[in-house]
């Protein structure tokens, strides 16, 4: 990936405020399965919530380059918690949508609070029938009067428990892709109820199951016109897959830092761990691995940033990523030894969070599937 000055000024700042505002905290938001609030505000005044967002709704604008972002998401995963940065940043897949096709009027209500770190957005369209198939998702939204009457569930939604607007996918009209749309659900909204999830990973990160019954929503909240929310779900997830792979980019090399550290400080039979070519040579195979993701999410993220939409890429990209991170957490845990068990370990934490990232965001199988699909396979 080509970094200038300016990316390189921001990943300097970026590592500051994560050794000032985030490695002292993360454990305890780790065990209250919370970031604290306030996070959200300091990372908006730290300039980090708004990247990519226009400006006249409080967003910093740096033209169509995505490398500020994954930027943020390399050096916030060195906290080893792929939690903080789901959590922080769910505004990244609920937003993108109003940007895209809301109202002026809707982007006013909805996008100023969001970017300061006031308001909590979440993104809401996997449902308990099924996550993988977009197009046959259930919950309607039907028009009375002015104003669209929920029913249905979605479930496993990042940030769902304290989401104050929920970008939520919803059928407004008949069966498939063309009767999908989407809808700005304010948190408040009488007829909505929330079940917090307990998962293996990503603790910091709180989830949750969502119920709408009855749930009436002004009509001005529908996201662009009716119809439209299978291409607006789908653009979106180009944006996601991207940032899924930085994260696993970002986490593996965490991972093998701390067991590279841990390699050239313990003794075993005499000498380091590093001194034992088993040993060495797992580390040389986990950068081998890490390098090789990161140059292929670099080679596909400038494409991205020349305009781009390379839907095929940035699927199998997002396995690899993710299957490299799977193979590096699981040597890391396994170089740390029995400490690699303990949860005072990032490696640990790692190794839960391996699996989230390749059924998240559009899961590994369906993930070949699209791309062999788009390339005529
Ligand atoms: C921690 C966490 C956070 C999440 N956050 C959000 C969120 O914020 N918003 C949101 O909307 N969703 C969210 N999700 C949901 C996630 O996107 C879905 O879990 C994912 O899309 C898979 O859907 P599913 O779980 O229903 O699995 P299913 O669709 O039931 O699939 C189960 C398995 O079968 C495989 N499979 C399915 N169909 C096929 C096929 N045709 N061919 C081959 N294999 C197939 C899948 O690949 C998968 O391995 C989150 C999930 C987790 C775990």
């Amino acid at each position: 990936m080509i970094e200038s000055e300016e990316h390189r000024a921001f990943r300097e700042q970026v590592r500051r405020f994560v050794e000032r505002e985030v490695a002292p905290n993360i454990d305890a938001w780790e065990a209250a399965e919370e970031i604290d609030r306030d996070l959200y505000r300091k990372a908006a005044q730290a300039g980090l919530l708004g990247i990519g967002y226009p400006e006249e709704y409080g967003g910093i604008n740096v033209g169509n380059d995505p490398r500020y972002a994954l930027i943020a998401t390399d050096e916030q995963c060195r906290a080893g918690s792929g939690g903080l940065v789901a959590s922080l940043y769910s505004l990244g897949i609920a937003l993108p949508p109003v940007v895209a096709l809301g109202s002026a009027e809707l982007k006013q209500r909805v996008l100023p609070d969001v970017l300061a770190g006031e308001k909590i957005a979440a993104l809401a369209i996997t449902e308990p029938g099924g996550g993988s198939d977009v197009a046959n998702l259930r919950t309607t939204a039907v028009r009375d009067g002015g104003d669209y009457v929920i029913n249905g569930s979605k479930t496993f939604i990042t940030s769902g428990m304290r989401a104050d607007w929920i970008t939520t996918a919803v059928r407004t009209g008949g069966d498939g892709m063309q009767g999908i749309s989407l809808i700005a659900v304010p948190g408040d909204t009488p007829g909505l109820s929330r079940t917090k999830l307990k998962k293996m990973g990503w603790w910091c990160s709180d989830t949750a199951t969502l119920y709408f019954d009855n749930c009436r929503v002004p009509a001005d909240n529908l996201i662009g016109p009716e119809g439209a929310g299978f291409m607006g779900i789908m653009r979106n997830f180009n944006n996601e897959r991207l940032a899924l792979a930085a994260q696993a980019v970002g986490l593996a090399q965490c991972a093998l830092d701390e067991a590279q550290d841990w390699a050239q400080q313990r003794k075993t039979f005499g000498k380091r761990l590093a001194d034992h070519q088993v040993v060495r040579h797992k580390l040389v195979d986990m950068r081998m691995q890490v390098d090789a993701a990161r140059a292929y999410l670099g080679s596909i993220t400038d494409r991205v940033a020349d305009g781009e939409a390379p839907i095929p890429e940035l699927c199998m990209l997002k396995v690899f990523c993710t299957d490299m991170l799977e193979r590096v957490a699981g040597e890391a845990v396994q170089i740390l030894g029995g400490m690699g068990y303990m949860r005072e370990t990032k490696s640990e934490r790692i190794f839960r969070e391996t699996k989230v990232l390749s059924i998240g965001g559009g899961a590994s199988e369906i993930m070949k599937d699209l791309a062999a699909r788009q390339l005529g396979i």
